[in-house]
């Protein structure tokens, strides 16, 4: 296990294409760092580069001590996991998790042992026998683990490994990598555009855009206080509200205008933000996330502004409803409509559609403004 570094690093693909632009990471040892952004934000990129499967144009990659900038990838002492799994189907499951020790020339007793306690962790122990074809595909993607298990690597490198999974199999993989990191402590890496899988797993969530790191952060922080406009939208699902709007105020106080509407800000967020004072007379976003956006009927008086507005689509999910508003031609969207359900059953809430609402804008800690 090891600390992983990224330097300054950057990458410019021999047709000219920029993928990565300055990134710099310090991975703690034992530490599970994700890495997450849209389609072509370079995500991928970055982990070749760390796993020696391309080159780096700039700076500098180090795992544990040593600069790996010229290190050839078989020999980085990491373990890479793809979203193909990259299994050998003319071998057993036995063989294609001891391959990589084979291959180093390991003692069969001990790849033996290796690959009967790799099976043990990730519950393959009856299916050693079989070939990849054979299993299904989280049983797949457990022999991919394995082999990187065995190898007991400095860190796990990880592509995408749940992406060829369906939903519900994805959840359940999902909290057995977590699982299975946790115990072995292995620095790992992970790649993925979806960001409930980046929030559940990392320790810390790096986010990119364009190849660009936008913030990197524990997943509450993220959610908290994202550091710019596209990792407030990025993060959360339903995603936060952005409302485009104006401030206007003074030394005491500051009202928002959104949509024609005006909301008084809290005494608490002005003093919370002071660097919303140079806004005053201008243009902003506010961003609010969908808990945060209650029912007026509903919600508890703690300071929030109001808001009316005509609810335009609602969405029962089962143990959530999402209510979606029209504001200002933005898509305001409240999650905090249980309790309605509940009490008044379904119709209330084709009721609600089309329905006039006053919806209370609670600024916490969280609002961004
Ligand atoms: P995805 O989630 O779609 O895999 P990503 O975030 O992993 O995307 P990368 O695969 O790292 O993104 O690609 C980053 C950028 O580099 C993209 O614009 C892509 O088109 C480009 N790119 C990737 N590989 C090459 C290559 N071999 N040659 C030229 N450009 C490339």
């Amino acid at each position: 296990m090891a600390e992983v570094a990224l330097r300054g690093v950057g990458k410019v693909y021999p047709d000219g294409t920029r993928a990565v632009t300055d990134l710099n990471l310090d991975i703690a040892d034992g530490e599970f760092l994700v890495l997450v952004g849209p389609s072509g934000c370079g995500k991928t990129t970055a982990l070749r580069m760390l796993a020696g499967l391309e080159e780096i144009s700039e700076g500098e990659i180090a795992i544990g001590e040593r600069v790996v900038n010229r290190v050839p990838a078989r020999d980085r002492d990491v373990a890479m996991v793809f979203q193909s799994y990259a299994l050998y189907p003319h071998l057993s499951v036995r063989d294609n998790i001891g391959f990589g020790l084979s291959l180093r020339k390991v003692p069969k007793a001990e790849i033996r042992r290796e690959v009967d306690r790799a099976a043990e962790i990730l519950g393959l122990t009856e299916y050693l026998d079989k070939k990849p074809r054979n299993l299904s595909g989280g049983q797949r993607q457990r022999v991919a683990m394995g082999r990187a298990i065995v190898r007991q690597p400095q860190a796990f490198l990880m592509d995408e490994p749940l992406s060829n999974l369906d939903a519900k199999l994805r959840v359940q993989m999902r909290a057995e990598i977590a699982r299975i990191q946790r115990d072995l402590g292995v620095t790992t890496v992970y790649v993925t555009h979806d960001q409930t899988e980046a929030m559940t797993l990392g320790d810390r969530v790096a986010v990119m855009k364009k190849g660009v790191l936008q913030q990197v952060a524990p997943p509450q922080e993220l959610y908290d206080r994202p550091a710019n406009l596209f990792v407030a939208g990025f993060i959360g699902s339903p995603a936060m509200n952005l409302l485009q709007g104006s401030l206007a105020g003074d030394e005491g106080a500051a009202r928002l205008t959104v949509g024609g509407q005006t909301l008084e800000l809290p005494a608490s967020v002005l003093a919370d933000r002071p660097a919303l004072r140079g806004y005053f007379g201008k243009d902003l976003v506010v961003g609010i996330r969908p808990e945060d956006m209650e029912d007026a009927d509903l919600a508890a008086a703690d300071g929030g502004g109001t808001l009316t507005s005509t609810a335009d689509l609602v969405e029962a999910m089962g143990s959530d409803v999402l209510v979606h508003f029209n504001v200002q031609a933005a898509q305001v969207v409240t999650d905090d409509t249980r309790e309605l359900a509940r009490d008044a059953g379904t119709d209330v809430l084709g009721a609600l559609e089309g329905a006039h609402t006053d919806l209370v804008a609670r600024f916490s800690p969280r609002t961004t403004v």
